[in-house]
């Protein structure tokens, strides 16, 4: 492996923690929200993720880059639940969630999309954002008391539909058939329905796949916002937004890490370029 930094490097503003020791482990973990160590995912003989490591810290955006069929949708599943990992151990805010359902994992607290956008076409842009945040009310155990309080809650939901549906600028299009909307704004309201469920941790897979020059730059602009907030990991191929937005950067190739660091040191690494980036990709 080919490491610009060793991936267990500490946060990347240079708080680096002496190696050994529980009081080191605690200062290298400030600011670590998820931690993956050593994930695999095998689909029969094919280890599609390989013994990969990642930390998203909080405020950062932690972008994972690599060709198609690299691992990186796959490693995104892991991270979400949506797939257990054949072997490696996923830590969210300071507990163990592998091998939890991806509804247990969203309501610790961490929020996803997906490489192909997920929406309900027929319904307005507002009635997506509302049912978003109403399935976090309905995903809760059944519980007699909640029952009770569900006038309030349902309340709770409609504030956190309206602050995902401005936070990711589509306040002023909520009455538009979320089907008739542009390529862009389906992207955007995914993520404003991610928003909804209030994550701290949010997984962006391609988010600006299939975007034009106005609405890719649009959704840099809000990913830069939304990071001042949350820990990201990114997946994307639009190398201008990597270099934009991350704060880290991984690649991977054929399910493993060859380059894991800043992004000035990941792209002037020479295997990294030999690998992916010289390439046209
Ligand atoms: P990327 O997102 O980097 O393009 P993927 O994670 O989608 O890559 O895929 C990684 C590899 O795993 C590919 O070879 C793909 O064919 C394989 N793969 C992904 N999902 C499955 C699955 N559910 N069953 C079998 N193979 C899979
Ligand atoms: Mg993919």
């Amino acid at each position: 492996m080919n490491e610009v930094l060793p991936s267990d490097a500490g946060p990347p503003q240079g708080a680096r923690a002496p190696s050994g020791g529980s009081a080191a482990h605690e200062v290298a973990s400030v600011g670590v929200l998820l931690s993956a160590k050593n994930l695999t995912k095998r689909f029969g003989g094919l280890a599609a993720v390989n013994e990969v490591s990642v930390d998203l810290w909080r405020d950062r955006i932690h972008a994972v880059i690599g060709p198609n069929g690299a691992g990186k949708s796959t490693l995104t599943n892991l991270l979400s639940g949506d797939l257990a990992p054949t072997s490696g151990r996923i830590m969210l805010a300071g507990q163990d969630i592998t091998g939890w359902s991806p509804e247990k994992i969203s309501r610790q607290g961490l929020g996803r999309s997906y490489q192909k956008t997920n929406i309900f076409a027929p319904f307005t842009v507002w009635e997506n954002v509302r049912l978003a945040a109403q399935s976090r009310d309905a995903q809760q155990p059944w519980n007699p008391l909640r029952w009770l309080q569900s006038a309030g809650k349902s309340a709770t939901a409609l504030e956190r539909a309206t602050r995902a549906i401005e936070l990711a600028g589509l306040g002023d299009r909520r009455n538009v058939i979320a089907g008739a909307s542009s390529h862009g704004e389906q992207r955007q309201l995914e993520i404003a329905m991610t928003l909804a469920t209030e994550p701290q941790v949010l997984l962006l897979d391609e988010p600006l796949a299939g975007m034009g020059v106005a609405e890719a730059e649009r959704m840099v602009e809000l990913l830069l916002k939304l990071k001042a907030d949350h820990a990201i990991l990114l997946v994307e191929h639009d190398m201008d937004a990597i270099f934009a937005l991350a704060d880290h950067l991984t690649v991977m190739v054929n399910g493993q890490v060859i380059a894991s660091g800043t992004p000035a040191a990941v792209r002037a690494d020479r295997g990294v370029q030999a690998a992916y980036l010289g390439e046209d990709h």
